[in-house]
């Protein structure tokens, strides 16, 4: 079963074993982590079968490791299998990750019969996304395809991960984006240096931290920051309103 290794779900089922959207900050450019990765031969239908027969519930996030919407999902249909897998378990969560929800959409007849599938995307730069994510559909589109899940009742959550200052917008993406987001998740650049990024320091990530905080807690947003990104700044999330 796929265990998950992030701090947001229990759980995470692989579709496809590899990525087009050629973000610079992706660990599969990591030669040892690629490597790790290509070893991995995705079973999503028989792991969803698993999931979908097993009562306890779990938090399953569809997919981590690679997007589950590639274009050739249009012609495959194998993450609609999985997710059609999934339907009959609604006693799971089912938190959607993908940078392309806009073929996402083309699901929601699922998302509606289990009642409790999330769409997610992830935007971690409103204007540098033809650098970072050169291959990836536009954040925009992305944000629109949220909006458009969210009227039509489906519930939806925003990773803001990884957040690269000074290219992460972050409060700007969170004020365009709180109407229609139900959670968020923030996170740190992980394996900056073997990315070749300089490491962002404590004071950089504070500054695009602090009014972003303040602004998910004004509008009372359910939000995640990641063990990672508190490890870094030492410091509790109080505590950091407080500065
Ligand atoms: S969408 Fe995720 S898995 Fe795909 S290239 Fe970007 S960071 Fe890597």
């Amino acid at each position: 079963m796929g265990r998950s290794k992030v701090e947001y779900a229990t759980d995470q089922i692989t579709v496809y074993n590899y990525c087009p959207h050629g973000c610079i900050y992706c660990f599969w450019r990591i030669p040892l982590m690629r490597s790790r990765l290509q070893r991995i031969v995705p079973r999503p239908l028989e792991e969803a079968e698993r999931y979908a027969r097993m009562r306890k519930p779990r938090r399953i996030v569809v997919s981590f490791t690679t997007d589950p919407y590639p274009p050739e999902e249009r012609r495959k249909g194998l993450t609609r299998r999985v997710l059609e897998i999934l339907a009959r378990a609604p006693q799971h969560t089912i938190l959607i990750l993908t940078k392309n929800p806009k073929l996402a959409l083309r699901d929601i007849d699922i998302m509606h019969i289990h009642g409790n599938m999330w769409l997610g995307t992830t935007v971690t730069t409103l204007r540098n996304a033809h650098v970072l994510e050169p291959k990836a559909p536009p954040p925009q589109s992305r944000l629109g395809a949220l909006r458009e899940a969210h009227e039509e009742g489906i519930r939806t959550w925003l990773s803001i991960e990884p957040i690269i200052p000074p290219f992460t917008e972050l409060a700007e993406i969170i004020e365009r984006s709180h109407d229609y987001v139900d959670f968020y998740v923030l996170g740190a650049l992980n394996y900056a240096r073997q990315l070749g990024f300089p490491e962002p320091s404590v004071e950089e990530y504070f500054r695009v931290l602090k009014p972003a905080l303040a602004l998910l807690w004004r509008y009372r947003k359910e939000f995640m920051v990641k063990r990672e990104l508190c490890r870094l700044l030492k410091k509790d999330l109080t505590e950091l309103a407080r500065r």
